[in-house]
């Protein structure tokens, strides 16, 4: 944990976020900042600061992340989705834990801006 970690404090409950999913492992909650009318992000209660934070020992962790991604998308409503990691401040990061963003409701385009 990162004591000034946004996404830790969220994931230990120390500050409120409107969540729709958590175990052991994972938390989802609904980004405050929509793009699209469902948009929420996986997270893992583990304090990684990206993709490229992990190591090969995350690997099992990262492929939850992304099926339960997947699978909330589509018990909201939105099977067909768009799933992002942002990597990095030119790559649009602000928040140093990583985090998938799942979006879906409206048609996608390509590439992303
Ligand atoms: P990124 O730009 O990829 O790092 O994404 C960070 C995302 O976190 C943005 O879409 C923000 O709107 C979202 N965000 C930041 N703070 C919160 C919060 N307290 N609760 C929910 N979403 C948040």
């Amino acid at each position: 944990m990162a004591g000034d970690c946004i996404f830790c404090k969220i994931s230990k409950g120390e500050i409120p976020a409107k969540k729709l999913y958590e175990d052991d492992e994972l938390v989802a909650f609904w980004d405050t900042a929509p793009q699209a009318p469902i948009h929420f992000l996986v997270i893992p209660k583990k304090h990684l600061s990206g993709p490229a934070g992990t190591t090969a020992a995350d690997d099992q962790l990262i492929g939850k992340v992304l099926r339960k991604g997947a699978e909330l998308a589509a018990a909201n409503g939105a099977a067909d989705c768009r799933l992002v990691m942002n990597n990095g401040p030119e790559a649009g990061q602000t928040v140093f834990h990583l985090h998938m963003h799942v979006l879906g409701g409206r048609p996608m385009t390509w590439p992303p801006g």
